[in-house]
């Protein structure tokens, strides 16, 4: 295999990584696959969760669903790029697989949680954040209960944490409402341009 190249120092000679949070159940996944349709070259970064997967949520395309046990192994190897408790669950992006797509000059998009955005822009200093947000707290509700993945439980503790993410929405870049799907792609459309 063709050695790749040691990632810059200071990790800045490198591709492009946009870092997008959002409330669960702003539309983050949604925007993200019409994005992957959208913009050529652009690689999403499939994180790796210990939560279960959800009804059509394909391993290895939407997430990696692994153990507890993996999870922390890999915690103790500082093998991620990050990771955060998210609901209960771990969540992380392979620290391996983003040095390898920014080596190789390619644009990155991770879809992580604000905890996990906080330690990509200390690690990857030049990347470009963006917090999506919901046209209400109602909409962001009837989202959650629409997608109908969640039980009322877990769809309480998911509006209880996004209020403490929107009280974090100043820590971004840029700021972009997902009322209007198409509007909302647009503008990232756009961004991604922009930055690249
Ligand atoms: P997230 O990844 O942020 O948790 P999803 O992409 O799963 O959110 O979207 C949650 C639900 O809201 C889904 O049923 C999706 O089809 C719907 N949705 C996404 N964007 C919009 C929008 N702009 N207007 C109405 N419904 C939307
Ligand atoms: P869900 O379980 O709804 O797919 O995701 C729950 C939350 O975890 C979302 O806010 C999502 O952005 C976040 N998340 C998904 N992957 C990662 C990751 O790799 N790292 C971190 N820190 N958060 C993630």
């Amino acid at each position: 295999m063709e050695k790749q190249p040691p990632l810059d120092a200071d990790r800045r000679i490198t591709g492009t990584l946009f870092v997008l949070s959002a409330p669960s159940g702003t539309g983050k996944t949604t925007i993200c696959s019409q994005l992957c349709q959208l913009v050529p070259d652009l690689v999403f970064s499939v994180s790796s969760t210990t939560r279960s997967p959800r009804t059509g949520e394909r391993p290895g395309i939407d997430y990696h669903f692994v153990s507890i046990a993996e999870f922390e192994r890999k915690i103790e190897a500082g093998l991620w790029a990050e990771w955060a408790r998210v609901h209960g669950n771990y969540y992380g992006t392979s620290a391996e697989f983003l040095d390898a797509a920014l080596v190789r000059r390619q644009t990155v998009l991770l879809d992580i949680d604000v905890q996990g955005a906080r330690q990509i822009r200390k690690r990857y200093p030049d990347c470009v954040t963006v917090f999506i947000m919901p046209p209400s707290m109602e909409a962001l509700q009837t989202r959650l209960a629409a997608r109908q993945t969640d039980d009322a439980a877990t769809i309480t503790k998911r509006l209880t944490n996004a209020r403490d993410e929107i009280s974090q929405k100043d820590q971004y870049q840029h700021i972009i409402v997902n009322d209007d799907l198409q509007t909302a792609v647009d503008e990232m459309v756009a961004l991604i341009s922009q930055y690249r």
